[in-house]
């Protein structure tokens, strides 16, 4: 699959210097090179492509802060073929309108018709990003390593990316119903509905976590291999396993109410990468976790590739300045033959 060309307007600080139309790019379909000074906006170029593609961005989960300051709506539009010689082409525009304060909604059209589900884009245009902040997941908090699972899961899978809107759905009541018990409102049945309908979503999102890192933790283990010689694996480290969540909801209900939060659930999992054997969150060095880091994206892109049978398109923000000339051949003979936008 190919990106040919993007549209952008009032995407954060996109407008190619005129207001009315907006920024307007083709693309070639090998590498992409956009260099500019900093703040110029390379990073919010990609955060366009990757956002019109997956209804998500990489940067933040606050979509209002991507409509440019002072407007109320921004618009994507970008142009994708597909299939060999890329004879099939689908064109996504993704608007993006403010409502309130906080509040954004989202709403697409593919070739023009109105979708009704923003998960209907998946699979358009597959994209793996690889950008600093990835360097730094494995030391990061879990909160970042939960964006690299929900980031890749969604894409390959829909029944994923619905089940976790609709886990995210069901948390949100059940802190709301808390918050209100917190001040002495009764609960009646509610609080056993919304603990039943978590402990069953979250369970289908922690077989689905698990059986995605044992994939790709295979298949990063061969790359890092490659690479540097040490021995790698990802481990799905679930906050609760499935069959203990309803327990563990009824058993903590005390400290929740007093919390006015839900503190266990796969909101708090977390996955840990082992190098030779130790833990490399604590034991790792620098350039061991992001050899980590390198391993996850290839074996991504190599993922998409087997399950799709379509190369992803690459999005390198920033990241080859970050690596050393041994890891920036990795990642460029792994690239060959995909196209991809780099930023420097
Ligand atoms: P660097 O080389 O430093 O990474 P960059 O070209 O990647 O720079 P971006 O991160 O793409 O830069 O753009 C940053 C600029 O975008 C900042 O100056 C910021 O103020 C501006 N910006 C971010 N969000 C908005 C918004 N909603 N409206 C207008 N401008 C915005
Ligand atoms: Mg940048």
């Amino acid at each position: 699959m190919f990106l040919e060309s993007v549209k952008a307007k009032d995407f954060r600080n996109l407008n190619g210097g005129t207001k009315e139309t907006g920024l307007g790019l083709e693309l070639s379909r090998g590498v992409n090179i956009l260099t500019g000074m900093n703040a110029q906006g390379k990073t919010n170029f990609i955060e366009a492509v990757y956002f019109c593609a997956t209804a998500r961005s990489h940067r933040t989960a606050n979509h209002g802060e991507l409509i440019r300051f002072g407007e109320d709506a921004a618009l994507i539009s970008i142009n994708v073929s597909r299939g060999v010689d890329g004879r099939y082409k689908d064109r996504i525009e993704m608007s993006l309108k403010r409502t309130g304060k906080n509040a954004v909604v989202k709403s697409a059209r593919v070739n023009g018709v109105p979708i009704d589900k923003l998960g209907d884009l998946l699979g358009i245009l597959y994209c793996v990003i690889f950008s600093p902040e990835n360097l730094s997941l494995v030391k990061s908090g879990p909160g970042e390593r939960r964006r690299f699972m929900d980031m890749e899961l969604c894409q390959v899978s829909k029944v994923y990316y619905y089940e976790l809107k609709q886990y995210y759905h069901i948390l949100r009541q059940r802190n709301a119903l808390l918050k209100g018990m917190q001040k002495g409102a009764g609960a009646g049945d509610t609080l056993e509905l919304w603990d039943a309908q978590l402990a069953e979503s979250g369970g289908r999102i922690v077989s689905l976590r698990r059986a995605y890192i044992e994939s790709i933790s295979r298949v990063a283990a061969g790359i890092h291999q490659r690479i540097c010689g040490e021995e790698f694996s990802a481990v799905y480290r679930p906050s609760v396993t499935a069959g203990e969540f309803l327990d563990k909801l009824k058993k903590n209900r005390e400290t929740d109410i007093r919390n006015g939060s839900t503190g266990c659930g796969v909101h708090k999992d977390d996955v840990q990468f082992i190098i030779n054997g130790l833990d490399s969150r604590v034991y790792g060095s620098q350039g061991q976790q992001r050899t980590t880091a390198l391993s996850l994206k290839l074996a991504e892109v190599i993922m998409i590739r087997e399950e799709k049978g379509e190369t992803p398109l690459l999005l390198l923000d920033d990241v080859m300045s970050e690596l050393d000339a041994a890891r920036q051949e990795h990642l460029l003979s792994a690239i060959s033959g995909a196209q991809t936008i780099i930023t420097c």
